[in-house]
């Protein structure tokens, strides 16, 4: 408990490092941790020796390039060949993973402490206060616990994603949160049950949202709903924990940069500030089953300039979506669904909406309305979709009842292409 504690409090002392302390701070945790993995890890020994790369030449996080980028499939490949066979009292969190396929990031017990004190810092960070009444509402993989219960503070409550919408829009009530963590389409299938408006279950004056990209029609929704409450954003997964998370202000994430090491890459190469790339990710907290380069696989954007909160860690954008929930037009291009962000923004009344690609040249667009739109509305949006494509796509629009487009696996944007079944697509 003293340990967790002290352990605690110097993660929140690296929240006021200065950007050169926290680089230096990053570049020792590289050497240390991929000279550990060239020793222990006989993945990253093999990997390291095919290329004639010793410990030694990995100084900084730049040299870092010098080693490939590590897929999942990489990983699942080399089995318990990923991990230190020292390593003991491990705790295994289990990914998603859209492939279906069962993959496990492997922790130890004290890796494991770290990254649910990362996260308390995070809902800290965002904004929540030590009286609060937290109510959480999705399948949140790590959670604070010991800690602040041990306080007497903090209070929370875990409303199982799983439950059925009426009995989680009945615990959201008698919970009455002042802060309410949320996994999107869950919260909206509660909504769909209970009239639309979370103001009528309670008045949390903070949402934080995680897991799944919170789209733009339903983030109006709830501020519109609730005046006055603000929406913070957490971005993370089950390899890394939390990776990125807001804070007070609002504009942006902060990279957790003191943890994880992010890098976004397009075509292998790094993208310049401010242009959109893939996330790979090497965790500096992680030895039992070290992350360096890993593929993570999201879509994200840097933002230049510092925050005006004061801290110097690096500002994201939120995340665009992952890879695989991206469209791929004739010519190879692809979109992530923030590309349609704009056109769904502006359409009133709209209360879900879900692109569906089975052919590159052809896109369904699935819309549900609150009631009926009037006559042209729907050609208009697919205009407005053709705009945004910029390529011989056929576009339609069709209206849709809320429960055939949601359910607790929803995305708004979803490619069937059979290339994609088959094999990788087009870079
Ligand atoms: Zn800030």
């Amino acid at each position: 408990m003293i340990g967790e504690i002290a352990e605690f409090a110097s993660l929140l002392l690296h929240r006021r490092w200065s950007a050169e302390r926290t680089r230096a701070h990053r570049d020792e945790r590289i050497r240390t941790l991929v000279a550990h993995a060239y020793e222990n890890v006989p993945y990253y020994r093999r990997m390291m020796d095919a290329r004639g790369l010793k410990p030694q030449q990995i100084r900084s996080a730049r040299d870092l390039e010098a080693l490939p980028v590590t897929t999942k499939q990489d990983l699942r490949a080399a089995g318990t060949d990923c991990v230190d066979p020292r390593a003991t009292d491990l705790y295994r969190v289990a990914t998603s993973g859209s492939s279906g396929e069962p993959f496990e990031q492997i922790l130890t017990q004290a890796e494991y402490r770290r990254r649910r004190l990362r996260e308390f810092r995070s809902l800290i960070g965002v904004g929540l206060k030590p009286l609060d009444r937290l109510a959480v509402l999705g399948p949140v993989r790590t959670r604070p616990r010991r800690l602040h219960r041990s306080l007497g503070l903090y209070r929370i409550e875990v409303i199982p994603f799983d439950a059925r919408p009426e009995e989680q829009a009945r615990r959201i009530e008698r919970a009455c949160p002042d802060v309410l963590w949320i996994y999107s389409t869950v919260l909206k299938q509660v909504l769909s049950h209970t009239g639309g408006r979370l103001s009528d279950l309670a008045r949390p004056r903070l949402l934080i949202s995680s897991s799944q990209v919170l789209d733009s029609p339903f983030r109006q929704q709830l501020l519109d709903d609730l005046p006055g409450a603000r929406i913070a954003e957490l971005y993370g997964s089950a390899e890394a924990g939390r990776i990125a998370a807001g804070c007070r202000e609002d504009d942006g994430l902060h990279l957790e940069d003191d943890a994880v090491h992010v890098e976004l890459l397009e075509g292998g190469r790094r993208v310049e500030e401010g242009e959109e790339g893939t996330t790979v990710i090497t965790c500096l907290d992680q030895w039992a089953m070290p992350l360096i380069r890993y593929e993570q696989g999201d879509r994200c954007r840097m933002r230049p300039g510092r925050c005006r909160c004061g801290r110097s860690s690096p500002l994201m954008d939120s995340p665009l979506g992952r890879c695989a929930d991206m469209i791929t037009l004739p010519s190879g291009r692809r979109l992530s669904a923030l590309a349609f962000d704009a056109v769904v923004r502006q359409v009133p009344g709209l209360v879900q909406y879900r692109f569906v690609q089975r052919r590159r040249d052809r896109l369904e667009a699935q819309f549900c309305f609150q009631t009926p739109p009037p006559a042209g509305v729907l050609e208009e949006i697919a205009g407005r979709v053709r705009e945004v494509l910029r390529e011989q796509v056929e576009v339609s629009v069709g209206l849709f009842g809320v429960e055939e487009i949601r359910g607790p696996k929803f995305k708004s944007v979803v490619s069937l292409l059979e290339e994609q079944a088959t094999g990788p697509g087009p870079e």
